[in-house]
């Protein structure tokens, strides 16, 4: 018999519950007590649909009150020390680490992965690791009340943990601090009673895994001797092993490895007969996206692997803590489409079909999957014919240098030009005024009036300032990409499709399940309506390919590329209207792009190269006196600049002040000839930067870069700070280049 198992279940609750009752206890209308009772209550809501699910094993422990990272961090002791002066480990201080209080700072957040999950850092700083708790084996006894034998506690391996901290002078010595609390946790939970226990070592399908495999051996070597008991599942997800040759000896029971993602590299191990003497935990359904699987395909690799490996068992291939819950809400979606997704729930089905099948028992609802997956396939949205990318130009006709002298030209802007991101602060009553409208109690009239009247508000304000290039405002948007996911052909918005980013905030990111088609104007008439309120030039704003597909839910039935592609040439077409319509300068935000970078180095150039052309298709067309802009948030620019560069852009603007001048570093370095912002203020606190710093931020770049290249922009847009405060340090921005300009004789 084919078992089923899972890694992990969404914590959020069908109707972000577990959102709003951890949101309850932080603004005090719960307290302590009913914060743990409905944690419990959603547990073993979760423990019961997995088990109706047909799984015979079931996850424990992968349950969070904020992140299973930071819950080990606690358990273990690595407590920031800033905080270790507090002297009860409780709820309150959990939460402190994550959120920070009033005295203290909280710990930083990164990517899990490739993922966009973020997960609390742990900080090492000499503490004494030790057990400040039993979280895992609490949880494991509530378990049994409800699933028996069937549950399975999961825990983040020692590995991937340590390489995942912050502060570790000695990884080796790291690692061996924590084996005694792990060997204790381990011990506890085979004498309760449990057999399998899962330990995520994700680090190793990542590049830095390879420094890794002498401590693999070390670590696991020792679990073996020292709980023999236990069948340890030594899991990896993402990507195939990094070195599958070296990590199948381990003295582990089972591999657990991702055979949607990972897929060739794992594939190739497996048949050269790696995993004969194991059992292979077999992640056959994407756990990442939220399509139904492909049966004909998934059947004939699971056949492939059924005859290389003694023992298999299905399951998603990484926890669904990364999909949104269940479908069974999206109502309002085409059916066709609606029958061809599969949330978290729909996944746990396929693979118990999945299972039964292999086993050689075939029920209707296998059928009846194969058919809504080819419907899918087949639909119309799926089969447009689009604009022949042959036609389409990739490279801007004139050098930089010959636009440049066009663009100021026409633009006549004074030396170090000042703008801002693109956008200006949402209030409570734009926020409500947009609700309304979108609830229908508010006409389209007299929504746009109101939009206009702030558009018109902003552009006085930016007149007032003095700035040089203005923009609109962005008071039409929510969010950059939902923005443009509901106005594109090809794009669909669900009604409950959430999925954890951080802590209680949550995202539903778009899912583009058809082909994607620019079917009306996107941004034209706010944009049209600013630039005729100034002479000033008024600077469009458009969020790009990469940027759009990173941050929705794609489809995986054609390559990337051509994914990217699409929403260029769909981009491409709103950049003409905008030119056509007068716009001089446009901007093509590509926010996401560098945290789309694939996890192995091997495959990152791919990757940038079809990034770097789906951004000339969406911006070579344009006339050569069109000034493009582009801007980036991010922290680590080293191994992509040669990308940047290749953009092409006219103009680019970045995110700094958070990165101790790292960017600046590899900006300076590099002679970067085209024209760039490097932000020269903070957005991201409500503190007003003094005219001093902001002048020192201007500044220091200049001994690297020409003021003929340099622009002056705040960090990123403004969309969450307060008026006044925007206000302020506006002021300060713009006074701060005047007085540069001043000192550089202009
Ligand atoms: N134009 C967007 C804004 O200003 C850019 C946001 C971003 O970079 N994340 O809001
Ligand atoms: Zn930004």
């Amino acid at each position: 018999m084919v078992k089923v198992s899972s890694l992990g279940y969404p914590r959020l609750g069908e109707n972000r519950e577990w959102k709003k009752l951890i949101e309850s206890y932080w603004s005090q209308k719960i307290n302590k007590e009913e914060l743990l009772e409905g944690a419990k209550a959603l547990r073993l809501e979760f423990l019961k649909k997995q088990l109706n699910a047909g799984l015979d094993l079931i996850p424990v422990g992968d349950f969070s009150l904020y992140d299973h990272i930071l819950d080990l961090s606690v358990q273990f002791n690595i407590i920031p020390k800033r905080f270790a002066k507090e002297k009860d480990i409780n709820l309150d201080l959990y939460f402190a680490i994550a959120r920070g209080s009033k005295e203290n700072v909280a710990s930083s957040m990164k990517k899990w992965f490739n993922t966009n999950y973020h997960y609390i850092v742990p900080e090492w700083s000499k503490q004494r690791p030790k057990l400040n708790n039993s979280r895992l084996l609490d949880l494991y006894l509530e378990a049994r009340e409800v699933v028996g034998d069937k549950a399975k506690p999961v825990i983040t391996g020692p590995i991937t943990y340590v390489a995942l901290s912050s502060g570790v002078e000695d990884f080796t010595a790291a690692v061996k601090s924590l084996l005694p609390l792990y060997k204790q946790v381990f011990t506890e939970l085979v004498e309760a009673g449990a057999v399998y226990i899962q330990i995520d070592e994700p680090i190793f399908v990542t590049d830095e895994g390879a420094d890794y495999l002498e401590a693999a051996k070390a670590v696991y070597g020792y679990f073996a001797k020292e709980v023999p008991q236990a069948k340890f599942i030594f899991q990896t997800y993402f990507e195939a092993l990094i070195d599958a040759e070296s990590l199948s000896q381990l003295p582990v029971a089972a591999f657990g490895l991702d055979f949607v993602h990972g897929l060739e590299e794992n594939l190739v191990a497996l048949k050269t007969g790696l995993f004969k003497d194991k059992e292979v935990f077999v992640g056959i359904v994407d756990g990442r996206n939220v399509w139904s699987s492909d049966f004909v395909k998934t059947q004939d690799l699971l056949q492939q692997i059924s005859e290389k490996t003694a023992e298999l068992t299905l399951q998603p291939s990484c926890s669904l803590l990364h999909v949104p819950v269940t479908t069974k809400h999206e109502t309002t979606l085409d059916s066709i489409l609606l029958n061809g997704l599969a949330f978290a729930d729909e996944k746990l089905q396929e693979i118990k079909l999945l299972a039964e099948k292999l086993d050689g028992q075939e029920r209707p609802a296998y059928r009846e999957h194969i058919s809504h997956f080819e419907a899918l396939q087949a639909a119309d949205f799926r089969n447009v014919e689009l604009e022949n990318l042959e036609d389409v130009t990739t490279e801007r006709s004139s050098s930089f240098e010959k636009r440049r002298q066009l663009q100021q030209e026409k633009l006549h802007l004074p030396l170090l030009p000042t703008t801002t991101i693109g956008s200006f602060p949402q209030s409570q009553e734009i926020r409500r005024t947009r609700l309304a409208w979108k609830r229908g109690k508010i006409s389209d009239e007299d929504y746009q009036a109101f939009i206009n009247a702030e558009i018109e508000r902003w552009i006085r304000i930016q007149e007032d300032l003095d700035l040089d290039v203005l923009v609109h405002g962005e008071f039409e948007r929510v969010d950059m990409v939902e923005f443009f996911g509901q106005q594109l052909a090809g794009f669909a918005t669900t009604k409950l499709g959430w999925v954890q980013s951080y802590g209680s905030r949550a995202v539903k990111p778009p899912i583009i399940y058809g082909d994607v088609q620019h079917i009306k104007p996107l941004t034209v008439r706010e944009t049209v309506y600013a630039q005729s309120l100034t002479d000033r030039p008024v600077k469009g704003m458009l969020t790009g390919p990469i940027t759009i597909t990173n941050w929705s839910f794609e489809r995986t039935d054609i390559p990337r590329r051509q994914l990217f592609d699409q929403i260029g040439l769909a981009i491409k077409d709103e950049i003409k209207l905008l030119e056509d319509a007068g716009i001089a300068i446009i901007q093509v935000d590509e926010a996401a792009l560098r945290e789309g970078l694939p996890l192995r180095k091997a495959k990152q150039k791919a990757y940038l190269d079809d990034a770097v052309r789906a951004f000339h298709i969406a911006t070579s067309s344009v006339k050569d006196e069109t000034q493009i802009h582009t801007h980036m948030c991010y922290s680590k620019f080293d191994e992509i600049i040669d990308s940047i560069r290749a953009l092409d852009a006219d103009v680019i603007s970045i995110e700094t002040s958070r990165s101790h001048g790292d960017i600046i570093k590899s900006f300076e370095t590099a002679t970067y000839p085209l024209g760039i912002g490097l932000g020269v203020y903070d957005i991201h606190s409500p503190r007003v930067p003094s005219k001093e710093e902001v002048i020192a931020n201007i500044e220091r770049p200049l001994h690297q870069l020409s003021p003929k290249q340099f622009w002056v922009n705040p960090d990123c847009g403004l969309k969450t700070r307060q008026e006044a405060e925007t206000l302020a340090a506006l002021k300060v921005l713009v006074a701060a280049t005047k007085e540069v300009r001043h000192k550089l004789g202009n």
